[in-house]
Parts: structure tokens; C-alpha cells; sequence
């Protein structure tokens, strides 16, 4: 494609939320992007948190982490280029080894994926031996591999209640933790570094206090300042919420869940607790409908991830993401037990 149907297709879908002097430049690196990608033989995977003229141009698939990942192991692609974090990046090797996975940025890492490493995993296990150990794909794949089974926000509840055991460590997310053991109607507790309490010899859930950057910083005051203005909105909350936040929303649910609550509901307002980029993607493909966000909460890693960082790791093959294959094994076998249980997996984030 040219770049001037580029930019008349770009306009179709975002002229009414991005000026057109910014969308002729996107257009022009959208179409350098994609005659690179032909060359290369590869895929472009673009996360819902992408910013609207990257993520409407040139990704092939969109959507959750785990779920572009699946898609990308799919193809006869030699080079996946995942728009999105390092955390993500990671799986998709994890489901396609022998291809060469490409981050636009060369750290795009995550608050939540930092909060716990391998050797805390290893600790908790020789804490509570025996406890199997559940953690959300939003982590390492170091860390998966130290576990028995993965989730996603979609299916957690599933994948607890799966197990069907007294005692889950569940990790790293402490509000997907508390969210899940409210839902379930089990106790949780946050273990400390001195010895065993009490409290934890009748645990259920054992959590870990990682959290979003983004989601935790919603409040509860935020849903009731937009519902005193607009008393008919329809509120929709990411799980990596608050619980008190979670509870006073109309709706909880992943990044593709909430995409397609908004496309179901004929609600003329929503306002939507998460990454702001991913509203204004949403707005994007349904222009009849009122999204409110909350732009000041943005995620810096995921806004390092640019056009022209994405054309550039085709350009010079960077940054090349590697999992030693010991660990890409067993975290795929963790990532494998999830999909078993055939609940929806539809991710993270
Ligand atoms: S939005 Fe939150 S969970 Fe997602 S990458 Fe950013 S910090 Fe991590």
C-alpha cells in the first residue's frame, strides 16, 4: 500500500481522535514497517495498551498477551515482533522457540513481573511444601517455570477452583489474589519473613504483594466522582484493580473482555479502569459510544513502545528475546497445564 491509502485508512478509523498531521507521519512509518516486515518473514503482535496509530496500522493480530502469542506460534512467520512488554515477548518464545522474537524496546518491563523472582517462588514452596502454586502470566518465564500452573485474568477463578486443594500460593498480583478469594469465598493471607503464624495454618490462598502501576491507582472516589456526572455510565474495572474498586464496578474483566462488553452493551458511556491507550482503541472501532478514561494513569512500559522503535527492531533485529530452553520447558508446561483445565484464556492484561 501506498502511503497515502495508508494514511486515507488511518483517518478512517482514528480521524476523529488523532490530528492529520500526526497520522501522515504515522502513515508514512507504517508503510516502511510493513514492506520490512514482508522482507523479514514476520509477524507483528500488537497489545491492546498500544497507542492508537500503531496499534490501528500495522500489527497482523490484537488483543490479550497470551492469546497473540497462541496466534503467532500459529504461523509460518520466521520473526514475531511483539508490540507489548518483556513479560509477553517471553511467552511468545516460550510457544514458539524456534522463532526469533523481537521487543521494539530494549527494557519494556512491568511493576507486577518485577514484584517476584524464581528464588521467592522456590522460598514460598519450601515454606509451604507441598502447596501448589498458581501465577498469573504476567511474570518471567524464570518464575512460570517455578510453578504448576499459569492463569490469566479470564480464567483465575477457574484455574484456583481446578486444583480443588485446601491451599493455593497464588502470585505475584495481591489484588487478582483478593478479587479471586472473594469470588471463591476463600481466606487469604500474605506471608511475612518471620515464621509461620497462626493465621497461616488455616490459609487458602497464600498472595505475594506485586502489584500494577497502572490499576492500582484507581479508586473507588474515581467511579463515584464519574457516576455523580453521569449518573447512567457503565463502569468496567480491570481485575489487577483494587477489590474496593473491583466491587463497586458494574463490570470486571481482561483487556478483550472489556473490549467486547463495550461492543455488546448499548450503554451511551463507559468508563474504563485501565491502561488509557486501550480506551481510545476501543473509541476507535466504535465512535458512537462515550469512553471516559483516566489519561493521567498511563503505563511507561508499555509507552515504550513506539513506530519507530517498532521499525527499527526490523531494521536491525533487536532486541532479540532468548529463554534458556531448561526453563522455556518447564514454564511452557505450566502455560500447557493452564490451557488444559479449558476455561477461556483470553489474558492479562
Ligand atoms: S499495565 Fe501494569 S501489568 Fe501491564 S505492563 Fe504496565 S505495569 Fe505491567
Amino acid at each position: 500500500m501506498t502511503v497515502d491509502e495508508t494514511f486515507a485508512d488511518m483517518q478512517a478509523v482514528l480521524g476523529h481522535l488523532v490530528p492529520e498531521f500526526e497520522l501522515r507521519a504515522k502513515a508514512g512509518l507504517a508503510v516502511e514497517i510493513n514492506q520490512l516486515k514482508a522482507e523479514h518473514n514476520a509477524v507483528i503482535l500488537g497489545h491492546n495498551y498500544m497507542e492508537p496509530t500503531l496499534f490501528h496500522s500495522v500489527p497482523d493480530f490484537k488483543g490479550d498477551s497470551l492469546e497473540l502469542s497462541r496466534k503467532a506460534a500459529e504461523t509460518d512467520k520466521d520473526v514475531i515482533v511483539f508490540c507489548g512488554v518483556r513479560f509477553m515477548a517471553e511467552t511468545a518464545k516460550i510457544l514458539s522457540p524456534e522463532k526469533t522474537v523481537l521487543l521494539p524496546a530494549k527494557v519494556a518491563g512491568c511493576s507486577l513481573a518485577a514484584s517476584i523472582t524464581a528464588d521467592d517462588v522456590r522460598q514460598l514452596k519450601a515454606r509451604y511444601p507441598g502447596v501448589p502454586v498458581v501465577t498469573y502470566i504476567n511474570t518471567y518465564a524464570d518464575v512460570k517455570a517455578e510453578t504448576d500452573i499459569c492463569c490469566t485474568s479470564s480464567n483465575a477463578r477457574a484455574v484456583v477452583e481446578s486444583l480443588n486443594t485446601d491451599s493455593i500460593i497464588f502470585l505475584p498480583d495481591e489484588f487478582l489474589a483478593k478479587n479471586v478469594a472473594r469470588e471463591t469465598g476463600k481466606h487469604i493471607i500474605f506471608p511475612t519473613k518471620t515464621p509461620k503464624t497462626d493465621d497461616e495454618i488455616e490459609y487458602e490462598l497464600i498472595g505475594w504483594h506485586g502489584r500494577c502501576e497502572v490499576h492500582e491507582k484507581f479508586t473507588v472516589e474515581d467511579i463515584d466522582n464519574a457516576r455523580r456526572q453521569f449518573p447512567d455510565v457503565l463502569v468496567l474495572a480491570h481485575p489487577e484493580c483494587p477489590p474496593d474498586v473491583v466491587e463497586a464496578s458494574d463490570y470486571s474483566g481482561s483487556t478483550t473482555a472489556m473490549v467486547n462488553y463495550v461492543q455488546d452493551h448499548d450503554s451511551p458511556r463507559f468508563l474504563i479502569l485501565t491502561e488509557c491507550s486501550m480506551a481510545d482503541n476501543i473509541l476507535a472501532e466504535n465512535p458512537g459510544k462515550e469512553l471516559l478514561r483516566m489519561c493521567s494513569i498511563r503505563c511507561p512500559h508499555m509507552n515504550e513502545i513506539t513506530m519507530e522503535e517498532t521499525r527499527d527492531s526490523l531494521k536491525y533485529t533487536q532486541y532479540v528475546i532468548d529463554v534458556p530452553e531448561d526453563i522455556r520447558v518447564r514454564a511452557r508446561a505450566s502455560v500447557d497445564r493452564m490451557l488444559a483445565i479449558g476455561a477461556p484464556v483470553a489474558s492479562a492484561d
